[in-house]
């Protein structure tokens, strides 16, 4: 094996990226990574997983952990993702914390700060994101009521949508990263595999298209994919789109199964693009009663 020859001061480490519902944390993975390894909606509480997402660079490797928000669980699978997130903190180099400048700093961000630091020291970076939308927050109060429970290694002001600033977030990242390894092969992007990229897409898909609990109470889970046995240029997924209840049922498929059709079509066009292959999605639906609030279900579905 030919051991490979990295510089003394390689820097390497994980960044866990925490933070509300919503606040852009997974918008900021697929942006500082230039790919989509996460999805991303309007509404919160899409991203269900931690998220790999590796940034290999010649004199660095830094390895980003997306978490799904962390929010008032008022069901099992809540529960389960909230302490999913909370997990990702316990191996991290660095905390980059999230908050979203139109919603601003509460009480709230201040419990899951003390949470995190009541039990650990691991450097805090702040990252104040959509200024696009709004650019006059009290950073200087917000500092103030965070370095009532913890140092803060930096405070940048960010739009995860356009970019902004986030060569200026990376300069202080690799400023407080140790030295060290790389943990993953230079060209290794994600943790995310083929069948779950398609599994989350057509998730993104379903979430953008309904509303109410639909979206949340949902989970896809993706059961064929393989080359068409008849025509192995064209690409098979079959996927079984999770309710539970049956009237969601018939809000996935919708009137003439309109919507159904359309879920499909689009997570389709994207899969294309992503596997640069033909593809022939199937969706079903499949209502498993208050799944969600069962643990046979929420592991059986890959959360846990
Ligand atoms: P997460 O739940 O924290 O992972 O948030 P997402 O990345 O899924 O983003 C939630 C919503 O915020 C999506 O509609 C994003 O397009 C939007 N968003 C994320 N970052 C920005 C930003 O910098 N500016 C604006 N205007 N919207 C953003
Ligand atoms: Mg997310």
């Amino acid at each position: 094996m030919l051991t490979e020859l990295i510089p003394d001061d390689f820097k390497s480490g994980f960044i866990a990226i925490l933070g509300r519902p919503n606040v852009g944390k997974s918008t900021l993975l697929n942006k500082l990574l230039g790919e989509k390894v996460a999805i991303i909606t309007p509404k919160p509480q899409t991203t269900r997983n931690r998220i790999l997402g590796v940034l290999d660079k010649e004199n660095f490797q830094i390895v980003f952990i997306d978490t799904p928000g962390i929010h008032k669980p008022i069901h099992r699978l809540g529960e389960i993702l909230v302490k999913s997130a909370y997990s990702a903190t316990r191996d991290s180099d660095i905390n980059l914390f999230l908050i979203d400048s139109a919603n601003g700093f509460n009480s709230e961000d201040i419990e899951i700060i003390r949470k995190i630091y009541s039990k650990s020291n691991t450097p805090l970076i702040l990252a104040v994101n959509k200024i696009d939308i709004n650019s006059d927050i009290d950073i200087d109060e917000i500092e103030r009521k965070i370095r009532a429970i913890t140092d803060i290694g930096a405070i940048v002001q960010i739009s995860a949508l356009n970019g902004t600033n986030l060569d200026l977030l990376l300069g202080e990242i690799i400023k407080i990263l140790p030295n060290g390894p790389r943990y993953y092969d230079k060209d290794f992007l994600t943790d995310v595999g083929n069948a779950q990229t398609a599994a989350e897409i057509i998730r993104e898909k379903l979430i953008i298209s309904l509303h109410q609990e639909v979206p949340y109470q949902s989970a896809v889970i993706v059961e064929t994919f393989e080359p068409k046995k008849d025509n192995p240029k064209i690409f098979h997924i079959q996927a079984n789109i999770i309710v539970a209840r049956s009237g969601q049922k018939a809000l996935v498929i919708g009137t003439k199964g309109k919507r159904i059709k359309q879920i499909g079509t689009s997570a389709r066009i994207e899969l294309e693009k992503i596997f640069d292959k033909k593809i022939f999605l199937e969706l079903w639906v499949k209502i498993r009663p208050d799944w969600f609030k069962k643990d046979k279900f929420i592991k059986e579905y890959g959360y846990y």
